[in-house]
């Protein structure tokens, strides 16, 4: 009879056990978006990726990556970001582990930045994170608002998000040219995602350029910014002709368009690779 018992306890606790475990598996990941239960499972179609390389098997869901200061230094410009964008709250999911290189705005309205790119973000300066996580801000912007890029150009989406980058950073970070041109050296060390282009890299110097020198004097809301990014872009630092009519748009200050105006052949030269990588992080303000 004792004999007996000891098996049913003992077969009580297997159960037990199993049980737990078979509920552990089920249970929602508090740390990931909705029903997705590994950074693998993401379903990366309809998204805008940092690079090309999905997030890896071993990846997991953490609470933060690299170490808790910079996940927190992330987490301030990530919402920084998103007030300034008047975009209210934006999820931010982090994927802990090896194959994480990185960072992707979900049309799904949330944002997920994998560790490894944190790393390397950070091995360029705290201004590179801020950059980073302005650039797929941005792309929330694009996805909330259809009119937004309102250029058809092959590489708008791509150039627009570099051009909201570079006003952020001007904006909120650093009005020191040097510093804002080091954030943005790390991007360029990134490829673009699957299926569209990022833009060269002299496209995408002056994109970040021109957004930068657009809020020296002016604020914008997301469509201004839009317009005038894309009014200068495509009527002057493409092909480097001063169009006729270039007149000042409604809704930048004289002050502002003036200063534009007076980058223009320095942006286009940017655009050409007249200027040169070098040059440009030793550009004044
Ligand atoms: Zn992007």
């Amino acid at each position: 009879m004792k004999k007996f018992k000891t098996v049913l306890f003992l077969f009580t606790l297997t159960f037990f056990f199993q049980n737990c475990s078979t509920e552990d598996n089920t249970l929602p990941n508090t740390n990931g978006p909705e029903n997705i239960l590994e950074p693998s499972n993401l379903n990366l179609e309809n998204t805008d990726s940092y690079t090309l390389s999905d997030f890896g098997p071993n990846s997991y869901w953490a609470d933060y990556i690299v170490d808790r200061p910079t996940t927190d230094f992330l987490i301030t410009q990530h919402n920084a970001s998103a007030r300034f964008f008047g975009m209210g709250n934006v999820p931010l999911y982090f994927a802990g582990g090896p194959d994480t290189f990185n960072a992707i705005s979900f049309s799904r309205g949330y944002v997920v930045w994998g560790e490894e790119l944190l790393a390397s973000a950070k091995s360029y300066g705290n201004a590179a994170i801020a950059y980073v996580a302005a650039h797929e801000m941005a792309h929330q912007v694009q996805f909330r608002d259809s009119r937004i890029p309102s250029s058809n150009h092959v590489s708008a989406t791509e150039l627009e998000a570099d051009g909201f980058g570079g006003y952020f950073i001007r904006k909120t970070y650093t009005s020191n040219w040097t510093t804002a041109a080091g954030a943005y050296r790390f991007s360029q060390t990134l490829a673009g995602p699957r299926g569209s282009s990022h833009g060269s890299a002299p496209q995408r110097r002056s994109a970040y350029r021109l957004g930068y020198l657009l809020g020296e004097n002016n604020s914008y809301s997301n469509r201004d910014f839009d317009a005038n990014f894309f009014y200068y872009y495509n009527y002057y630092v493409l092909d480097g002709r001063l169009k006729k009519g270039l007149n000042k748009p409604k809704t930048i200050s004289e002050e502002a368009h003036n200063y534009i105006l007076s980058h223009l052949k320095e942006l286009h030269k940017i655009y050409t690779g007249e200027i040169s990588e070098k040059d440009f992080m030793n550009l004044s303000n």
